[in-house]
């Protein structure tokens, strides 16, 4: 089975629907999302109406949680906060319900599926070095886990001594006995200096992974983002994908 693995829509209805053209050119039998469909974009309710549609499995994130005022967003830097607050204002009750439905954590397919970190998924933390990541392998059993929640796509592979590497190649094969943890980046902001909207392929027989990187219309989001009132930096960021 091919599985498309998105994650960080951020409620780009042009990065998503960039992505959806790939995933149907590259024949993909399903979808699985890690969450964030929401907040920062100035599309939160046609994006968790596709999502809601074409994902199989779909984890929640903190900026879907922030957006039904299910999490504190103190932490939250002051253009994420805007965002949170106009989304908030916006979102019908269909795509309400929708989000709050979506659990914390999913196994699809023996992967765990989770949006930030396995480590108290509920406090939103990140894997970003070698040793957040041994922390996260500690709390899950499965070989494989699929995390978003940076915007940074990367692969942590923990081989059968317990070495952690991080790997750099956009295309692998997952082996025997290692265990590992793959950020697929965002699709709708990547903070990678790529401003390409990001997903995975996960081909559950080859035991593969591959990232995709697709241009999209930046412009058009952007001139949405500005049109919806929201902060210009959210428009100029994913002009440099950061
Ligand atoms: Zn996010």
């Amino acid at each position: 089975m091919l599985v498309a693995v998105i994650s960080d829509i951020h409620a780009n209805l042009e990065a998503l629907e960039a992505v959806l053209e790939d995933i149907d050119r590259v024949g993909a039998d399903t979808v699985i999302c890690l969450g964030d469909v929401v907040g920062y974009g100035p599309d939160p309710n046609p994006c968790t109406e596709v999502v809601s549609k074409i994902a199989l499995a779909c984890v929640a994130g903190n900026h879907d949680h922030a957006a039904l005022g299910l999490t504190d967003i103190t932490y939250f830097n002051v253009y994420a906060r805007e965002a949170v607050l106009w989304t908030r204002s916006v979102l019908t009750e269909t795509a309400r319900t929708y989000l709050r439905a979506c659990p914390l954590q999913d196994v699809f397919k023996g992967a765990l599926l989770v949006h930030g970190s396995p480590v108290e998924p509920e406090d939103w933390n990140y894997i970003l070095s070698v040793g957040d990541a041994r922390r996260a392998f500690d709390r899950f059993d499965e070989s494989l886990c699929f995390v978003g929640h940076s915007h940074v796509p990367g692969v942590f592979d923990l081989d059968s001594r317990g070495f952690v590497d991080v790997l750099e190649a956009t295309e692998l094969r997952f082996e025997e006995g290692h265990r590992y943890i793959v950020n697929v980046g965002s699709v709708g902001q990547p903070r990678d200096w790529d401003p390409r909207a990001a997903y995975g392929l996960w081909d559950t027989e080859e035991n593969t992974f591959k990232l995709r990187r697709l241009a999209y219309d930046v412009q058009a989001t952007q001139r949405k983002i500005l049109a919806a009132g929201l902060p210009e930096f959210l428009a100029t960021r994913l002009a440099i994908g950061q």
